[in-house]
């Protein structure tokens, strides 16, 4: 018995289907081009630019105390047009690069890298670098004929391939423009021989490819792989991987090394359409090195796990939800409703109406809906021996209905009263082999193992992680045998210390 009558009818009651997931536009990460641009030894101007993004990657970490820093690193400031960068000449007719077979371009031809700025239109900014009329129209036009509705965001970097005509030295040519606002589509307005232009759209194939960022702690953990080149997301996967087996105020220490192992995706031309999301991890401790492995066993959520094929994830939650208190313990009681002696068989905890209810484990939905006195139900399968229960809902969580995956700490549903309920609280079952035993007991228990095929297929992707975060090429070489990298100094010609 709980704290209702045995329920005899569960009427299950499909949930709501969620919210469409919202698909994340990929925004380039790395801008080599504007110095590109300038390495090829010709003009550059960033048109009224924000910083290059490269000023965010080499900031170095802020000191400070051991702590995680979850946080994105704080968006660079706004710039004004005092920040209108110069521009870099270099002699005409320096070398330019050229791919086999073309010939060499004429002395009067340079390239030019322009950034728009917000409420800048590509129209306006050929205006600024004196295109001719005719010619900014017609590019306009047949870039927007190519872009469809798509727009260019502010920031994005247009690069033109420009002519001076003899005798009009004040009235350059353009002899192609090209915006690129995602890597793996080029948008391309070229100048005909009869001069007038036409649009090309060029589609570049896109493939994944394994790097690793093997750097050391120092100041955050956080910063120093940002720092390293590790993307802001997979660090604050590895951190929460970490988290349930690391005390990191009292085992993290600075010069720490740890190694991330990142699955990139490149363009055919080598631009990085999506920085990486973290396969693997190892953080060496000095007396223990922890390493955490993400892997999907079959049929059930993905999740990180130790390289012996245990989940990271140490015990299930022990209150599925941030701020609580006991308000029932499991066992016998006076029931509060039916005013007899009897078994409690789960623990109820106080909580506002409406405060989130977490899932206490990876695992998957086996029922949401009305369980009778358990009003709003939902019963999640951990393992084939672990179960998980939550009753008296107000709703569901988005997406939650027989059948799909959670991860530990999803929202699964919100406080209510439903059911045979005395006012809001979350009325939490834990079962094994199906039968539901003390929650709060359970918590050394509860560490979830591959096991049979999963485990087999684990050893094999744990292996080859770790042997590639050992040999896999690092973020940085990968990214120089892909593009044509130039220095450093060459890099950001224009940055001056307080510009990142
Ligand atoms: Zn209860």
């Amino acid at each position: 018995m709980t704290d209702f009558p045995s329920p005899s009818d569960r009427s299950k009651v499909a949930a709501i289907a969620p919210a469409g997931a919202m698909l994340a536009l990929f925004r380039p990460f790395l801008f080599a081009t504007g110095a590109i641009a300038a390495a090829l030894g010709t003009l550059m101007v960033l048109h009224k630019s924000g910083p290059p993004e490269i000023a965010t990657i080499a900031s170095p970490p802020a000191a400070s105390a051991p702590q995680i820093v979850l946080n994105d690193p704080p968006a660079a400031p706004a710039v004004t047009s005092a920040d209108f960068q110069g521009f870099q000449l270099k002699p005409e007719g320096a070398q330019r690069e050229q791919a086999s077979g073309q010939e060499a371009p004429a002395a009067d031809r340079y390239e030019l890298t322009l950034r728009l700025e917000k409420g800048d239109t590509v129209e306006k900014m050929l205006a600024d670098i004196d295109v001719a009329e005719a010619d900014r129209k017609q590019i306009d036009e047949k870039l927007q004929a190519l872009l469809k509705k798509r727009h260019i965001a502010p920031g994005e970097e247009i690069v033109l391939d420009m002519q001076t005509v003899p005798g009009q030295p004040d009235a350059p040519r353009v002899l192609s423009l090209s915006v690129r606002p995602q890597p793996e589509h080029e948008y391309i307005v070229r100048r005909q021989d009869d001069g007038s232009y036409a649009g090309e759209l060029k589609t570049y194939k896109v493939s994944p490819r394994i790097v690793r960022v093997e750097t050391e702690r120092h100041g955050s953990l956080q910063g120093s792989g940002v720092a390293a080149g590790a993307p802001s997301q997979a660090m604050i996967e590895f951190i929460r991987a970490l988290a349930y087996d690391v005390d990191f105020q009292r085992e993290l220490k600075q010069g720490q090394k740890f190694t991330v192992l990142l699955e990139q995706f490149v363009t055919s031309d080598g631009k990085v359409t999506h920085p990486g999301r973290l396969l693997a991890g190892e953080l060496n401790l000095g007396k223990r090195t922890v390493t955490v492995i993400r892997f999907r066993p079959q049929g059930g959520a993905e999740g990180f796990y130790n390289a012996k094929g245990e989940s990271v994830v140490r015990s299930f939650l022990r209150t599925p939800m941030d701020v609580s208190k006991v308000t029932s313990g499991f066992g016998m009681r006076e029931h509060p409703i039916l005013g007899y002696s009897a078994m409690h068989t789960g623990v109820d905890f106080g909580a506002p109406m409406g405060t989130p209810i977490l899932a206490a484990g990876a695992g998957k939905v086996v029922m949401a809906g009305y369980n009778g006195g358990y009003g709003l139900f939902v019963k999640l399968e951990h393992t084939k021996d672990i179960g998980t229960g939550y009753g008296h809902m107000s709703r569901l969580g988005p997406g939650i209905k027989p059948g799909v995956s959670v991860r530990q700490g999803q929202v699964i549903g919100f406080v209510g009263s439903t059911g045979m309920s005395t006012g809001p609280h979350l009325h939490y079952e834990f079962y094994r082999g199906g039968h539901p035993v003390n929650p709060l007991a359970q918590k050394f228990a509860m560490q979830a193992s591959l096991g049979g095929k999963d485990l087999q297929r684990f050893r094999a992707v744990a292996s080859q992680y770790l042997a590639q975060m050992k040999n896999a090429p690092r973020a940085e070489e990968a990214a120089a045998t892909a593009l044509p990298r130039p220095t450093p100094k060459e890099a950001v010609p224009q940055l001056a210390k307080g510009d990142e």
